[in-house]
C-alpha cells in the first residue's frame, strides 16, 4: 500500500524520504491519535497543520536507508 501525502494528496513512492505528522492523545501524550505522511516539499502543509495546537504534534523526518532493503 502506498502512503498519500496529506498535503498535495499524491502518492509518495517508497524511494522518498518523507515526513511523518503525529498528533499526540491530548489524554495521553505518549499515544498517536493520528498520523499523517506529507511529502518533505509539502512540510509547508504540515506545518500549516501543527500549527493549531502544536504542542500536540510530533514531526519526524524519515529517511530511506539503502541497508533497509
Ligand atoms: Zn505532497
Amino acid at each position: 500500500m502506498k502512503p498519500r501525502c496529506a498535503g498535495c494528496k499524491k502518492c509518495i513512492s517508497p524511494s522518498e524520504p518523507d515526513l511523518v505528522l503525529r498528533r499526540m492523545a491530548p489524554e495521553n501524550p505518549t499515544m498517536t491519535a493520528l498520523r499523517l505522511v506529507y511529502h518533505v516539499r509539502c512540510h509547508g502543509a504540515a506545518l500549516k497543520r501543527a500549527a493549531g495546537v502544536p504542542a500536540l504534534w510530533r514531526m519526524t523526518h524519515r529517511y530511506i536507508e539503502a541497508e533497509a532493503n
